[in-house]
């Protein structure tokens, strides 16, 4: 082992750092947070640096390092811009027997600052030993993405659950066996979710049963994003990784299903137009079994829940029986279509808001047309591709310029996205010629104008399209 790994409590503690740029400045935040006292020798300073001497978090000696400088440190972090300069009070920290590391010199550094990847106060420290500084940087990316955001906090809560329990449970192994189960079950996965009060919930049952009570079940909705895999948040792949059984859309694909945990139960319950499928009731009980049952559940939509997407009507259920739930929202059709299709939905010069619309064969009469068929604005619309002549009917009907911009997106962000331009009049012939499928949607502004410039998508049949055409 080339280096011994050490935690050090800093805390009032005299450190130097000698040096005040760029370098010098980022160990210096990171000495504040650990409550060192610094002293910064340098004849420069950053204004930052001077700032921070102005408000006394250091003091700043603005001028060449001297050897009495090091008198009384524990710790001296140099990083000058001379090499030489660096060196010599290496050699002068170890003579004094002060740990002292050089930036960028890992020969002259009798210590190392690992890349660390930061959730006060749970802290992973990564080396390479100087080895592979961006083999560390992608380990440190790596664990970034699968170290839960709230992971602080939830070791800060479980230090005050360990006051309590410790006065309650005289037997270390029994402690262990508490802690585990609070980890292990929905008292975390709460906590992690933002669930304070469920969670508090959850530890409170398992505390007064001394272990895992009978495992609460619980409910996830996860919004799928529009296609592509990777527009996924973290957070729903981490709800998908832990789930036990995932309901499912028919918009929701099965590469993003391969991100889920192997043995997640995978459910389809989309309705097809026309051909049926689950009611929003059976979806709903299906949901409330499981959760009772103890079962994590995920139930995952395509683009965000809460938009079109009747997540509101699932949680007034789940919440009328008592079933704890949280919400992952996700990427809407409507932005990931308008970035992949590159048709900026708002712009300075172009649409000052944006509106977006599902339009049923029932609701026609309660959409405000006019305002949707007003210039300098966007919308667009959800829809089934039967009800596009409709739309643009309705939209002609009610002032909107024939020759206005307007773009169809099937299947968008995915391998398969195509993208149709036209004025608003020739929309619905081209879209027929074009024999474009579900699921689609329609843009309507000026700012589809933008597209030919800002196209940069551009995969599979939509290239063939370019070249047919
Ligand atoms: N909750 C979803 C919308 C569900 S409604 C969301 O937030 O995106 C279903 C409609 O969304 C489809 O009829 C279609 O108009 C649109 N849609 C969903 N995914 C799409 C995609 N990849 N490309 C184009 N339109 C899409």
């Amino acid at each position: 082992m080339e280096y011994f790994p050490i935690f050090l409590d800093l805390k009032e503690q005299p450190v130097l750092v000698v040096g005040a740029g760029e370098v010098a400045a980022r160990k210096l935040a990171l000495l504040e947070r650990a409550g060192a006292r610094l002293t910064v020798v340098a004849p420069r300073a950053l204004p930052d640096v001077q700032e921070a001497s102005r408000a006394g978090r250091l003091r700043l000696l603005e001028r060449e390092f001297e050897p009495a400088d090091l008198s009384g440190q524990r710790l001296v972090i140099v990083a000058t811009a001379q090499r030489s300069l660096n060196r010599w009070i290496a050699r002068l920290c170890e003579s004094a027997h002060i740990a002292v590391n050089v930036v960028d010199d890992r020969a002259a550094s009798r210590f190392i600052v690992p890349a660390l990847i930061d959730r006060d106060p749970v802290l992973v420290a990564i080396s390479t030993a100087g080895t592979s500084p961006v083999l560390a940087r992608r380990l440190r990316e790596q664990l970034e993405r699968q170290l839960p955001a709230r992971l602080g906090s939830l070791a800060r809560w479980l230090g005050q659950l360990r006051v309590r329990v410790q006065r309650s449970w005289p037997r270390a192994s029994d402690r262990r066996r508490i802690f585990e189960a609070l980890l292990d079950g929905a008292a975390t996965r709460r906590w992690l979710a933002g669930d304070e009060p469920g969670a508090r919930r959850a530890a409170r049952e398992c505390l007064a049963e001394g272990r895992s009570a009978a495992p609460a079940g619980e409910v996830t909705l996860v919004g799928a994003g529009p296609g592509d895999p990777e527009l996924l948040t973290l957070k729903g792949l981490r709800a998908l990784q832990d789930a036990d059984v995932i309901f499912h859309d028919r918009l929701v694909t099965a590469q993003l299903l391969d991100l889920a945990r192997r043995d997640a139960r995978r459910v389809l319950v989309g309705k097809s137009p026309g051909r049926g499928g689950s009611s929003q009731e059976d979806i709903n009980a299906l949901m409330i079994d499981e959760a009772r049952r103890g079962q994590r559940v995920v139930r995952l939509k395509g683009g965000d829940p809460f938009v079109f997407g009747r997540g509101g009507e699932e949680l007034e259920a789940l919440a009328a029986a008592g079933i704890p739930f949280s919400v992952v929202p996700g990427i809407t059709a409507a932005t990931g279509c308008a970035a992949y299709a590159g048709v900026p939905l708002t712009h300075r010069a172009l649409a000052h808001a944006v509106t977006f619309v599902t339009a049923h064969d029932d609701g026609d009469q309660a959409l405000d047309w006019k305002a949707l068929a007003r210039p300098s604005q966007t919308a667009v619309f959800y829809m089934g591709l039967a009800r596009l002549e409709r739309i643009v009917t309705q939209l002609r009907a009610h002032g909107a310029d024939p020759a206005r911009p307007a773009a169809i997106v099937s299947e968008g962000t995915t391998e398969r996205q195509q993208v149709l331009t036209a004025p608003l009049a020739d929309i619905p012939s081209l879209a027929a010629r074009a024999a474009i499928g579900s699921p689609s949607l329609l843009i309507v502004g000026e700012v589809v104008a933008l597209q030919q410039a800002l196209a940069w998508f551009s995969v599979g049949p939509q290239e063939e399209l370019a070249r047919r055409a």
